[in-house]
């Protein structure tokens, strides 16, 4: 058995200690109750009068299994809500939404007994094509933090705990047990890790569940680091680290690395844990620190229990009904085809074309897999608007079909399109191709879709396309002259209805791309190291994730990040930035100029010109919406608080904010920026204490800094040249010993004058 180092150390810091009531527990209580019980409970602890509890998946709804246990959604669970799985919900950018959502889940919860669900995911979208991406929130952490704070914030609320996952940089579904991912610093606190710190210090998730993979050699389940120093001890995790189901090969090195909870249950990692205790290979304080966080969570979960509660089904279709409405996004409307008008669709103008209508595809396979209460189709709901209108199936989705069959159901359609006026045409990727377990190995929709738009576009031009998918797909140069395309991701079990309220105006569409749509697959920046080899994969892009990247190399993109239109125009004026709190606030006034209501998402992207590091061309770092009537006006604010600002000072290993001038670019997209302004920020960058190694460049840059060279420089002939000058400005000081005849006593002097300033 392998333990870390520290395994036979007392913790020294609070968070990493245990109770002294846990303390005195038997040890064998304390053992089995730092892992599960059986497939969802974790084990009461009898002496403290504390039963089980249940946890459950999954983000966008329930799965609650009551038998035949397993972790991918093989078997049934009981009747649920579905709600629009991440993808879509993020596409609100609405905390509002993700709040509502959340809460009702909650409820269903108390109603199933289950104290924590296994959810959100929060995880960046590093490429399109990782399989799970239908699960996590977006390419960029400052939305997918403040998704997830929202909706651990509405469930917590109620009494009903979280678990934020997967912890940390499970970014891919191939070789996701093994993976190894290798990761820069910077990129690992500003990318991958922001999003879980906001979740932490604003919402303190009952639970995290760390993820399968390892992070530079260390199984993140046994890893002290992420689990220990940077949960507990950088930002103040009170909860639980939970296991992934399976992620745990060493009990011991576990608990002794931070994690509290194995699951599911496992007998011989017991045996192994009481065998290390024994032995005295593992610290006893770490046992009881785990089994504390057990006990804690089994004490809130026991205050919230609640027998024969029940919830609403009605008033939850409807969260899930408004959820989706919101998450649609309008990515192109010419001539504004949409929205159509149900009065002339009933008189037989209208025809629908493509399986999804009729079978949606609401969600993504695998763990997340909710058994939904109801589903709305949306050729229901058409028809219900705009009466019997014609459908065709145009194709077999899941490659299912010989070609025959898909050339037979093209025929059809495209004999259909051409009698109607005007064609709704549903297209988008099936199950078989989007699921947790394993990647997408392209960005295309199927070749049989492709073909039937295309003869559906050249027999009616007046076609609206409606993609169903749970990430990003490429979209076709034909799909791109459809004159209107909604993105409508997965929207959930009220999904039908949603798509048609948006289709015949009831409802304005007011999401936005939460992930870039690229031209192409080549154009990811991760592209080239997705998904690695061997069992390794090295996120070469660094920082330049999604929008970061492709803006950084002036990438042409189908539609960026941030976009979506709406059925009215909004007007963007009066920007004023200043600082606050050792962040930015933005403040403007939004006007809707257009003939009816509508909700606007108002974007703030950060640059600092100038920069001493390395950043991409503008980063999100806040964002507000506003609903506003025809006409109307409104002064909205944008918070862009000092956290989102921080960057990972690799000299300090710390967070700071660079001091200077500050540019705040406010848009409709990451590409239709409206107004900008500036502001300066002091910082809070660490004092660099000048050594042997620091360089004259960076000795200008520290207060009295650039006097005290300007005595040194004067005793060297080369400094007065200035082109001699900028060669030996990058030279570190020890260094000069040989060109001035410096010694090193006066060089440690000069030194010491310089740091007491
Ligand atoms: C998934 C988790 C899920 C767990 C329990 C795992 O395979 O990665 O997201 O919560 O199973 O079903």
């Amino acid at each position: 058995m392998t333990t870390p180092d520290h395994a036979t150390t007392a913790p020294t810091h609070p968070l990493l200690r245990g109770s002294d009531e846990v303390a005195a527990l038997p040890a064998a209580e304390k053992i089995a109750l730092t892992g599960g019980r059986d497939f969802w409970y974790t084990h009461g602890a009898p002496s403290l009068g504390l039963e089980a509890v249940m946890t459950s998946d999954g983000p966008h709804g329930l799965r609650t299994q009551k038998a035949d246990a397993d972790h991918l959604g093989l078997h049934d669970s009981v009747p649920a809500t579905c709600f629009p799985p991440a993808v879509g919900l993020s596409a609100s950018w609405s905390r509002e939404t993700a709040a509502a959502v959340a809460a009702a889940i909650a409820e269903e919860a108390i109603a199933e007994g289950v104290s924590v669900v296994l959810g959100p995911g929060m995880n960046i979208k590093r490429s399109p094509l990782c399989g799970r991406n239908f699960e996590y929130f977006s390419e960029d952490p400052h939305l997918a933090g403040e998704m997830a704070v929202a909706y651990v914030n509405g469930m917590q609320d109620r009494g009903v705990g979280t678990s934020v996952k997967h912890f940390a940089l499970n970014n891919q579904e191939t070789d996701r047990i093994r993976v190894d991912v290798s990761v820069d610093e910077r990129t690992l606190h500003e990318i991958y890790l922001r999003a879980f710190r906001a979740v932490v210090t604003r919402a303190q998730p009952w639970t995290i569940m760390c993820s399968y993979n390892s992070v530079l050699g260390t199984l993140v389940s046994q890893n002290p680091f992420l689990l220990s120093e940077v949960l507990r001890e950088q930002w103040g995790f009170e909860g639980l680290v939970v296991s992934d189901w399976g992620a745990v090969v060493d009990r011991p090195a576990a608990v002794a690395a931070g994690l509290d909870l194995q699951m599911p249950a496992d007998p011989g990692a017991e045996q192994a844990l009481a065998a290390a205790l024994e032995a005295g290979e593992i610290d006893p304080a770490h046992v009881d620190r785990a089994a504390t966080k057990v006990v804690e969570l089994l004490r809130r979960s026991a205050a919230v229990r609640s027998e024969g509660a029940t919830y609403d089904v009605d008033a939850h279709h409807q969260v899930a009904l408004e959820a989706a409405r919101r998450a649609i996004v309008l990515l192109r409307n010419e001539d504004q085809l949409l929205p159509l008008d149900p009065e002339t669709a009933a008189e037989g103008a209208l025809a629908v074309i493509g399986d999804f209508a009729a079978t949606p595809r609401y969600q993504g396979a695998g763990s997340s897999h909710v058994n939904a209460h109801r589903l709305s189709t949306a050729l229901d709901a058409i028809r219900e608007s705009a009466g019997d209108v014609p459908f065709a199936r145009g194709f077999v989705p899941g490659g299912a079909a010989s070609s025959t069959e898909d050339d037979v159901l093209r025929a059809e359609a495209v004999e259909l399109a051409r009698s109607a006026g005007t064609v709704v045409l549903f297209l988008g990727l099936g199950e078989d191709v989007e699921s947790e377990g394993y990647d997408r190995t392209d960005m295309d929709l199927p070749a049989a879709q492709e073909r039937l738009l295309e003869e559906v576009l050249a027999a009616n031009p007046r076609t609206v396309v409606v993609l169903s998918n749970g990430s990003a797909i490429r979209l076709s140069e034909t799909l791109r002259s459809a004159p209107a395309v909604l993105e409508a991701w997965l929207l959930g079990q009220a999904g039908g209805e949603a798509t048609a309220d948006v289709l015949f105006g009831r409802v304005a569409p007011s999401g936005k791309l939460a992930e870039t749509i690229p031209l192409r697959l080549e154009d990811v920046p991760a592209t080239p190291y997705f998904p690695g080899e061997h069992g390794r994969v090295t996120y070469g892009e660094g920082l330049f994730v999604g929008y970061r990247g492709l803006d950084a190399r002036g990438t042409e993109v189908a539609f960026p990040f941030g976009h979506g239109l709406s059925y009215t125009t909004f007007e963007y004026a009066d920007l004023a930035v200043s600082a606050r709190d050792g962040g930015l606030v933005a403040e403007l006034t939004v006007t809707n100029t257009g003939s009816r209501e509508g909700r606007e998402v108002v974007q703030a992207y950060v640059s600092v010109p100038g920069s001493s590091i390395a950043r991409a061309p503008r980063e999100l770092k806040g964002f507000a919406d506003v609903t506003l009537a025809p006409g109307a006006s409104a002064r909205v604010t944008v918070e862009m608080p000092e956290a989102e600002l921080q960057y990972w000072d690799v000299r300090a290993g710390q967070w700071a904010v660079e001091g200077g001038t500050y540019r705040v670019e406010i848009g409709a997209s990451s590409r239709d920026l409206r107004l900008e302004a500036e502001a300066e920020l002091a910082g809070t960058e660490p004092r660099i204490e000048a050594s042997f190694s620091t360089t004259p460049l960076e000795l200008a840059a520290i207060p009295g800094g650039a006097e005290a060279l300007h005595d040194l420089a004067g005793h060297l002939p080369f400094f007065q040249d200035p082109e001699m000058a900028k060669m030996f400005e990058q030279i570190p000081v020890g260094r000069l010993t040989g060109f001035g005849g410096f010694s090193r006593e006066q060089i440690q002097e000069f030194l010491d004058r310089v740091n007491a300033l």
